[in-house]
């Protein structure tokens, strides 16, 4: 970003990223139990159990123009400057180093957000992964 690290460290208290998921049409999404595959692969038990987890899926109608999605809703991770983080800048850490210990901290990634969201029925799995997913 051409910014001396440590002007960086020094004024920032924290960063929050965001982006917008549709969220699924409430007169026609479906509910389905997710395969233990796609349950393993998300880690889907963290937040709902693996007993009666159910999932949506988009599906299409006159209400939502056959899209099964109406409207948006926020999904975000809020990357907390701690000591920890901010030593790992300054010592020109790579992201993922700092992304892994901003979770072990207890940061929901976006996508870890997105997926709660998908828990509870406002957005799909698929929707989660298509504005998370790095291209
Ligand atoms: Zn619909």
């Amino acid at each position: 970003m051409g910014v001396e690290d440590y002007l960086l460290t020094s004024t920032l208290n924290s960063i929050l990223s965001q982006r917008l998921v549709r969220t699924l049409c409430t007169h026609c999404q479906r509910a389905y139990t997710p395969v233990p595959e796609l349950i393993d692969e998300l880690g889907l038990e963290r937040y709902a159990g693996r007993e009666g987890l159910q999932l949506h899926e988009a599906v299409g109608c006159d209400q939502c123009m056959n899209t099964g999605y109406i409207g948006r809703s926020v999904i975000a991770e809020f990357l907390i400057l701690s000591e920890s983080i901010r030593r790992l800048i300054l010592a020109r850490a790579d992201g993922t180093e700092i992304q892994r210990t901003a979770i072990a901290a207890g940061m929901d990634t976006m996508q870890t957000d997105g997926i709660k969201k998908a828990v509870r029925g406002i957005t799909s799995v698929e929707e989660v992964m298509r504005v998370t997913q790095v291209i």
